[in-house]
């Protein structure tokens, strides 16, 4: 019998992909982990490991690799797994990679903000994007780890300094917020969760994340009263707070988190492939505002990032959102940028 999770994540998957790829018809495709060992890692690997369209699984930590590779190895789907572990192993881990995806680095606990974690998961981003530009310079890569806002300028910068950057191959997942505010809307709306789409724009933190319920679908039952509105752009601002205080010292998010970071590398295999229409919300290098990155709906395909979406139409209160949440994302680019120029 098939447990509730495996069926979620099938009917997740099945979801995602619109054509039923069985092994061999889809192009083999490798897969990479950084921090395969933590929190998010370990469920992430096993959500990668269920994916058909991963054909090699490489999962790379400082420590504790060998066990998640044995382990997530025995399921029995079509990807191969390796494990590695140290930077002696780094190269080997990341070579001839397609999608490289980064959740390594420290969460945040109570009382924290994700700018608290900035001096410690920064040197970690910039270390391991500087071996993506060595062993991997051509794969898309997927930054889970925090603050976004920040570690996606610091990742594009490394890949400059390097020669090797393309902004159609870097992406914050944002992926999470999007879940969040679905999830959170559905309940409100009182509308079936699965069918429901937010756009959620912006950044990655606090007010920087900013949820368009405007453009939310299906529409509600009975309309949502700006009161519900800002209530439910509340929460979903601060959807990693509450996980964070819910574990009471022990972690962030990791599970919905392992799901949102499996759903959009999901979508960027989709694209590689050269399925239509795969359609996502990710921070990217952006011209949609006047900052350089910016999280917004963007199109993915054979080469990664392929369009850029506008916003839309924005409700004034979403209009405000966005203005006040300029000066915030502006500091944490800038914060990113001179970190990776002074290390
Ligand atoms: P964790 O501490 O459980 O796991 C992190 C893992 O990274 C550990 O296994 C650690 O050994 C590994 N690591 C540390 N340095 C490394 C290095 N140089 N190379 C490779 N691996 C290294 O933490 P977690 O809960 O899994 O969170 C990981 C990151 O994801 C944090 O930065 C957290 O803030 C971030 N996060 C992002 C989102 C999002 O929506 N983007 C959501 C939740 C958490």
């Amino acid at each position: 019998m098939r447990s509730a999770m495996q069926r979620a994540v099938g009917t997740a998957l099945r979801r995602a992909s619109s054509r039923n790829y069985s092994s061999g018809t889809t192009p083999p495709r490798k897969v990479v982990v950084l921090g395969a060992a933590g929190g998010i890692g370990q469920p992430l690997s096993l959500l990668m490991k269920l994916n058909p369209y991963v054909s090699q699984l490489s999962l790379y930590d400082i420590a504790g690799t060998p066990g998640v590779a044995a382990d997530v190895s025995h399921v029995n789907t079509r990807a191969e797994v390796a494990g590695y572990m140290g930077e002696e192993q780094l190269g080997k881990a990341l070579e001839n990679a397609d999608l490289v995806i980064i959740p390594a680095g420290v969460p945040r606990k109570p009382g924290m903000t994700r700018d608290d974690l900035f001096n410690i998961n920064a040197g970690i981003v910039k270390n391991l994007c500087t071996a993506i530009a060595k062993y991997c310079p051509g794969a898309l890569v997927n930054m889970i780890s925090n603050p976004v806002n920040s570690t996606v300028p610091i990742a594009s910068e490394v890949f400059k300094k390097a020669g090797t950057y393309d902004e159609k191959k870097l992406f914050g997942v944002t992926t999470l917020d999007v879940v969040r505010a679905k999830t959170f809307y559905a309940g409100k709306a009182g509308v079936p969760v699965e069918g429901v789409d937010v756009p959620v724009v912006g950044g990655h933190a606090g007010i920087t994340i900013l949820p368009l319920f405007s453009q939310a679908t299906p529409k509600a039952n009975s309309t949502l009263s700006e009161e519900d509105i800002k209530a439910l752009t509340k929460r979903t601002q601060d959807g990693g707070t509450e996980v964070v205080e819910a574990k009471a010292g022990k972690g962030s998010a990791t599970l919905s988190m392992a799901y949102a970071g499996a759903l959009f590398a999901n979508a960027c295999l989709k694209g590689l492939n050269g399925e239509p229409n795969v359609v996502e919300c990710s921070y990217v290098q952006s011209t949609v505002t006047e900052l350089p990155f910016f999280a917004s709906k963007v199109r993915l395909g054979k080469n990664g990032l392929e369009e850029v979406l506008g916003l839309g139409s924005l409700s004034e209160f979403e209009q405000q959102g966005l203005e006040s949440l300029k000066p915030e994302l502006k500091a944490s680019i800038e914060k990113g940028i001179k970190f990776a120029s002074e290390n």
